[in-house]
């Protein structure tokens, strides 16, 4: 990675968060009007551009997501300016309220009321109660995660009807192009990630039993291949064989081997209704890939590195492990809840006593959150280690907590989360 490159990723998409807001903000600035008015119509403005920064960020393209420093980081902009946008497009009409106010708080409550005003305040109100809906849905976990998305869809739906409460209001100069970046998104965003239109097709070859719950599939390329890396993660959907259903969606796996002719590997834990399913995994099934994205593990210089796997977390360690060499002094700390759970263990050890960089560590640790404390190495041990961590978030975020706690900076700690909400 050049050192050019990495400092566009770490910039990218902060510069385009203030730039895209700030810009509309000076673009519409009022001369004349009362601070409060002036508040209330930059807010809107911000609030307008921070929510179109936040739709480019769902995109799921891998050229774009390379140049923003990884889908998983733009998930997690994408998280921050959506909520950010939401707090400045409520504050918008609070601070036209709070300006009518001088006049008399009844015209004041007119601003606001949605039942006394004509329907362009209306439109406003229910393009803000959509985003509300969409937002909310990303803290609660329970949902089924295909409700959600149909639930979290809604803040699109919430973006365009606020964007026509604009061009209602009589301001439709600079919103009719925003609308139609906003429209080019959304159907983008459709069409290509979740309509597949942008996905190559693969069939699958074969599928074989890793562990209790798992299954290695192996993918091979029908056409172009999909650009893949070792431990970069696809967008992977499959459809019917003959006695295998699909369940009709992209599901994000990381590729832990690249075999000759490009043929992918991923190995897949069952943890919910879908991946349930393909366990039952036939040879000759089609799927689409869309990737790849990511890459937890990226040439960096030649310290010693630790390497934590939760689970089926261990597949981009996989991948670096079957892609070659190791460069590096590694530790592999593998953590499991049982033996006959655990996907690829024999293959770590072969690997552990044939790799002389490699130190592998396994440790069973049942269904509760294991004593890290006991488990990581002493701050001494860690001293100009680069961390690296993979696995369920709840046990991504205890390991970033102990390993800050023994005095390894956020630089040295690279994590990947299986999860995408
Ligand atoms: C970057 C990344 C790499 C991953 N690599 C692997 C891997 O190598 N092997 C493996 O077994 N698992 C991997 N996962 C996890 C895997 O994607 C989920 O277990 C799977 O999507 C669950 O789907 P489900 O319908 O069976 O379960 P559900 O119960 O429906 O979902 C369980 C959780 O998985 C996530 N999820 C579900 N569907 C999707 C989707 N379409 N897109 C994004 N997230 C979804 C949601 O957070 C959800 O809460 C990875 C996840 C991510 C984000």
């Amino acid at each position: 990675m050049s050192t050019a490159g990495s400092a566009s990723r770490r910039w990218s998409i902060p510069l385009l968060t203030l730039a895209v807001p700030v810009g509309f903000a000076v673009w519409a600035f009022p001369d004349g009007l009362a601070p409060l008015r002036v508040a209330g119509i930059v807010t809107g403005w911000l609030g307008c551009g921070l929510l179109l920064v936040s739709l480019l960020l769902m995109l799921r393209e891998p050229r774009l997501a390379a140049w923003l420093g990884g889908l998983e980081r733009m998930y997690r902009w994408h998280h921050v300016t959506g909520i950010a946008a939401y707090v400045l497009l409520l504050l918008h009409p609070l601070a036209l309220a709070a300006n009518n106010w001088s006049s008399s708080p009844k015209v004041a409550w007119q601003t606001l009321s949605p039942s006394t005003e004509s329907w362009q305040v209306w439109s406003g109100w229910l393009g803000l109660l959509l985003l509300m809906v969409g937002l909310a849905t990303t803290f609660v976990r329970r949902i089924r995660y295909g409700t959600w998305r149909w639930l979290h869809a809604l803040l699109g739906l919430g973006v365009l009807i606020g964007l026509v409460h604009l061009i209602l209001l009589g301001i439709d100069e600079p919103v009719v192009p925003i609308l139609a970046v906003a429209g080019a998104i959304l159907g983008w965003r459709l069409i290509r990630g979740d309509l597949g239109l942008g996905a190559r097709p693969y069939l699958v070859t074969s599928a074989r039993p890793l562990a209790e719950r798992s299954v290695e599939i192996a993918l091979r390329p029908l056409g172009e291949p999909a650009i893949v890396f070792p431990g970069q993660f696809v967008l992977v959907e499959f459809g019917d064989g003959r006695r295998y259903r699909g369940c009709g969606e992209f599901h994000p796996f990381t590729v832990s081997a690249i075999r000759a002719g490009n043929e992918l590997h991923l190995a897949i834990k069952a943890l919910g209704d879908c991946t349930s399913k393909m366990l039952a995994i036939e040879a000759g099934v089609a799927a689409r890939v869309i990737g790849g994205f990511g890459g937890l593990i990226e040439p960096r210089d030649a310290g010693p590195q630790l390497w934590i796997a939760g689970g089926i977390g261990v597949t981009p360690f996989m991948a670096v492990l079957n892609a070659g060499p190791l460069l590096q002094p590694t530790r592999l700390l593998y953590l499991y809840r049982t033996e006959a759970d655990a996907a690829f263990l024999p293959e770590l050890r072969a690997a552990a006593s044939a790799e002389p960089n490699l130190t592998l560590h396994c440790a069973a640790t049942g269904d509760d959150l294991p004593d890290l404390d006991k488990l990581l190495p002493d701050a001494s041990r860690l001293s100009g280690t680069e961390c690296y961590l993979c696995g369920p978030p709840g046990l991504v975020a205890a390991l970033k907590s102990v390993l800050a706690a023994r005095g390894v900076a956020a630089r040295h700690v690279h994590y990947e989360n299986f999860e995408f909400r």
